[in-house]
């Protein structure tokens, strides 16, 4: 998913003028990187819609680096899509705290009923746990189990067929002995089938929740929208748990599931361990979702390098039509200071990217070391020329090859290659040239 986010940004340093077309293209782009991270397509024109009221020309102030502005609107409204900007459900001390899980079987419920204690417990909080799960065979024992690691009090009935007599007598009781965060664990089954969904209804009116909290599997993909929703017509979801982000999933499901509850997620579980519970950070989630912190490491990155700053005139020249030979061994010396990392020059926007890979290419292709490796065999040659030759902004008559190669300790073909490398880059930088809007200076190009 981060490469499709990486290329849709990378059209961003290609095309120099940022009009509506631009950024559609790059939504366009992210959007699909997106659903691949089983984010619901609805989420399309919202997140358009959200970027370009961002983006509004009047809003962006001269000189602001558009790019860059694209950039963070795109992370903004998909952090908007995680934050529905209600404060979530926090257990109140000196007060009994009632708290309700709901989800389908095998999301991970009892489990993260145990996290949920524990992590409240820590916090001063006495929590106990109550199993209104009459459905599964074994739920009791699996939360008394669970209780029992955590040294958690808890509350449930085996031959007890009922779910609102086990809720009810469980939650009073728990009242009674004084616990201030009481937890009851409903039953999933495998469908939301109607009597579920009923059954949690009667629950919920019974004990009358202070929260309900919904525990999605990270996996469920695309139905989380429709899961949540069927939830919600119910009972009135409050916060959501996404789990199992150890997993392969990237939880691109939870955005759907913040829409159809309009709640917001407070945790997300990525272990079986009962301290694998983290506090939900909308930035860090959709970085994560979307690989921006590879885009911002990449960002930093480039900056570092100043590519501008080392080699004004050879970038001047790529665009004058004056590149010359000595600009390439600038431009040589250059791709050795970023280390040639072809995974890295991908990911540059605009030109630099595209030249590497040209001349990876162009000179046989091969890992990263092979075209190191020619570098450097390149820049034997050059220093083997004149400074006449240097200064050429063509490449040497063929005659001149067999001097080269003598001089420099390459074969022939060697400086061949050097020759054609020369030709195309001289070519790129006319092609830049082309799509340069007048005004634009290289440096902001590149
Ligand atoms: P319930 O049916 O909703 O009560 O789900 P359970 O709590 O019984 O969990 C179902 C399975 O998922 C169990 O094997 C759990 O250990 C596992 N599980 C729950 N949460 C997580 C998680 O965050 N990561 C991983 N890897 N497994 C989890
Ligand atoms: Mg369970």
């Amino acid at each position: 998913l981060g490469k499709g986010i990486v290329d849709a940004f990378g059209k961003l340093g290609t095309n120099l003028i940022l009009d509506d077309k631009t950024i559609d293209a790059v939504i366009r782009d992210v959007t699909m990187a997106l659903l691949k991270a089983d984010v619901n397509a609805s989420y399309v024109q919202k997140l358009r819609d959200e970027v370009k009221s961002q983006l509004d020309p009047k809003k962006i102030a001269e000189g602001a680096n558009k790019r860059d502005l694209v950039r963070q609107a795109i992370i903004q409204s998909l952090i908007k899509l995680v934050d529905p900007g209600i404060p979530p459900f926090q257990p109140k001390k000196g007060k009994t705290n009632v708290v309700m899980f709901v989800g389908l079987q095998g999301s991970g419920k009892t489990t993260t009923v145990a996290k949920y204690a524990r992590y409240y417990q820590r916090k001063g909080f006495k929590p106990a746990l109550i199993c209104a799960d009459t459905f599964r065979a074994g739920a009791f024992e699996q939360l008394q189990q669970n209780a029992t690691k955590i040294k958690v009090p808890f509350w449930g009935k085996k031959d007890e067929t009922d779910p609102l007599v086990i809720a009810e007598t469980g939650v009073n009781f728990m009242k009674q002995e004084k616990f201030d965060l009481i937890i009851v664990d409903t039953s999933g089954r495998h469908k939301q089938s109607a009597d579920l969904l009923n059954e949690m209804e009667q629950v919920a009116n019974t004990i009358k929740p202070d929260d309900i909290v919904l525990v999605m599997d990270s996996s469920i993909g695309q139905s989380a929208y429709d899961q949540a929703a069927a939830f919600r017509s119910k009972v009135k979801i409050g916060s959501v748990i996404i789990t199992k982000l150890d997993g392969h999933a990237k939880g691109g499901g939870a955005l759907a599931a913040v829409a159809a509850t309009n709640s917001p997620i407070t945790f997300l579980g990525d272990g079986e361990g009962f301290d694998a519970l983290r506090v939900f950070n909308p930035s860090s989630f959709i970085s994560t979702l979307i690989g921006a912190g590879d885009i911002n490491a990449l960002v930093d990155k480039i900056e570092g390098l100043n590519i501008t700053k080392k080699a004004p005139d050879m970038i001047t020249n790529l665009v004058g039509d004056k590149f010359c030979m000595k600009d390439m061994r600038s431009m040589f010396e250059m791709f050795e200071d970023i280390g040639p990392v072809s995974q890295m020059m991908e990911m540059i926007p605009g030109g630099m990217g595209r030249m590497y890979e040209n001349l990876r290419q162009q000179t046989g292709g091969g890992s990263d070391e092979d075209v190191a490796g020619r570098m450097r065999k390149f820049v034997t040659i050059l220093d083997s020329m004149t400074p006449k030759e240097l200064a050429m902004t063509k490449p040497l008559p063929p005659e001149r090859y067999p001097r080269l190669a003598r001089g420099s300790g390459q074969p022939l073909g060697m400086v061949e290659y050097l020759m054609q490398s020369f030709k195309l880059f001289a070519k790129m930088g006319q092609q830049m040239k082309q799509i340069m809007p007048s005004g634009l200076s290289a440096e902001e190009m590149m």
